[in-house]
């Protein structure tokens, strides 16, 4: 199939959904949705495997659209994902995809959001739903979620679910869906256990991969050669002020670890944040709109916290320590230059991790060889500033606030200009909002003063 045309006019999709694809600026298809959009078309079941960044959800986000029947208002597609800022992501990017298509109903249904509002958006009727496998089982089980209408049942990083021990709610969910739905199964890594769920539960499914080596062009890695581990936090700091990469992730093999490079790395003037997997559900999601809005440029983190973690035009990955599994090493590395865009990838080595850079030679089938670091005198730069920072206002979505009432606040008489604010997140008793640093006090004087819905709000800067 590797013949297939590049361009999206070629299939057989709704002019709609192709001008809006224009529209997104998905000009032409990635290879993987190249590969696996003419089986999916034409009603095939798929197992598909690519990289991170490779365009997996517009790959069955059209396939879903395709089958749409709009006047219908049962459930005809369920995506299935192993987390919910996973699941929050797919369904953003299926309504980005069927924006031009009339009254297309995406709902998301994951654990840690409360069931209620959940339930009566379901008695509404959806078309998609995007969810976790636990909390659709529960909808199942309560009745709440009915597939018997199902057309296709997407089970998106099928790999970590499996991981994550998903494979009894999976067959669970599978078991009350038609047995005349289409299944499609993506993930970026091959995992052993799919093969049982493809052998009894799809029908004489198509396999399509889209190999690694393929696009590692557009990923540069390199490697270093540290002499001792006060050398390792050094030669980070060098590719830090070399790179000054806007947006980067640090990669620990420990938690203890990512807790003592994030600090250290403040220390020297950088703005880091540590993830790892202890973070209460709150605290995670407040770090990640530091990072996804620019109020922070460097993430460090433990490979269970960045799991399920989907952040866009990653500039730079560092492996301050090497994984222990070089599968984990060559998904790491996939994070950075997505789409197509380019990204760079910096391993640290000590002498004795050495056998695992010629193990990953191997592996990939390509000479790899150490690189001198960036001069000492780099040291002397001052690190790279993040370009915004991030105020928290005292009420959301339960107090009737929404983005365009915080904007209107903070660019009305007085104010700040509105180039100068960035991404808002309104959340339910709170809301996150982004600003140019240089205007951040004012931002907060501003808020502070003003009133929002006939109500002043505390608003505070939470990000340094
Ligand atoms: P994956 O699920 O394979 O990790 P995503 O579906 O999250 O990857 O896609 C990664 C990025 O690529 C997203 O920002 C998406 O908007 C973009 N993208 C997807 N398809 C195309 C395309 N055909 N052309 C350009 N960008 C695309
Ligand atoms: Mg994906």
């Amino acid at each position: 199939m590797s013949d297939s045309s590049p361009d999206f006019a070629s299939l057989p999709l709704a002019p709609e959904l192709l001008d809006n694809l224009d529209s997104l600026g998905y000009h032409a298809m990635t290879p993987i949705q190249a590969e696996s959009l003419p089986p999916m078309l034409a009603g095939r079941d798929v197992i598909a495997r690519a990289k991170t960044g490779s365009g997996k959800t517009a790959a069955f986000g059209l396939a879903l659209l395709s089958r749409l029947s709009v006047a219908d208002f049962r459930v005809q597609g369920l995506v299935l994902c192993p987390t919910r800022e996973l699941a929050d992501q797919v369904a953003g990017e299926i309504r980005r995809l069927a924006r031009s298509l009339s009254n297309i109903k995406v709902l998301t249904l994951c654990g840690g959001a409360p069931l209620g509002p959940q339930l009566s958006s379901l008695e509404h009727g959806a078309h998609i739903v995007v969810g976790t496998p636990g909390r659709v089982e529960e909808h199942l089980r309560k009745g709440s979620l009915v597939l018997n209408a199902l057309e296709t049942l997407v089970l998106d990083e099928a790999d970590r679910m499996l991981d994550m021990g998903f494979q009894a709610a999976l067959e669970a969910i599978i078991a009350e869906t038609p047995a005349s739905r289409q299944m499609l199964l993506f993930s970026a890594t091959y995992a052993e256990g799919i093969r049982p769920i493809a052998e009894r539960l799809m029908r004489e499914p198509v396999s399509v991969e889209v190999a690694e080596s393929h696009d590692a062009t557009t990923i540069r890695q390199h490697f270093y050669r540290v002499a001792d581990e006060s050398a390792r936090f050094e030669a980070l700091r060098r590719l830090l002020l070399h790179l000054r990469p806007a947006s980067s992730v640090v990669f620990c093999n420990t938690k203890r670890e990512t807790d003592e490079v994030a600090e250290a790395l403040n220390d020297a003037g950088f703005s880091a944040l540590a993830l790892h997997g202890d973070l209460e559900q709150r605290d995670r999601d407040r770090l990640l709109v530091l990072f996804a809005n620019g109020s922070a440029s460097i993430l460090v983190a433990t490979d269970v916290a960045a799991r399920g973690l989907d952040i866009d035009a990653l500039d730079a990955v560092f492996n301050y320590r090497i994984a222990r599994d070089l599968e984990v090493h060559v998904h790491r590395v996939g994070r950075t230059g997505r789409a197509g865009g380019s990204g760079i990838a910096c391993t640290l080595l000590s002498e004795q991790e050495d056998y695992r850079l010629a193990k990953l030679a191997d592996l990939l089938g390509e000479a790899l060889e150490t690189e001198p670091l960036p001069p000492r005198a780099v040291l002397e730069r001052q690190p790279l500033r993040p370009a915004m920072a991030t105020l928290q206002l005292g009420g959301g979505k339960k107090q009737k606030l929404r983005p365009g009432d915080i904007l209107g606040a903070l660019t009305g008489e007085g104010g700040i200009a509105g180039e100068q604010v960035g991404k808002i997140k309104v959340l339910a008793n709170s809301a996150y909002v982004a600003v140019r640093r240089d205007v951040a006090d004012a931002a907060l004087d501003q808020l502070g003063n003003g009133k929002l819905k006939g109500r002043t709000f505390r608003a505070r800067r939470i990000s340094r």
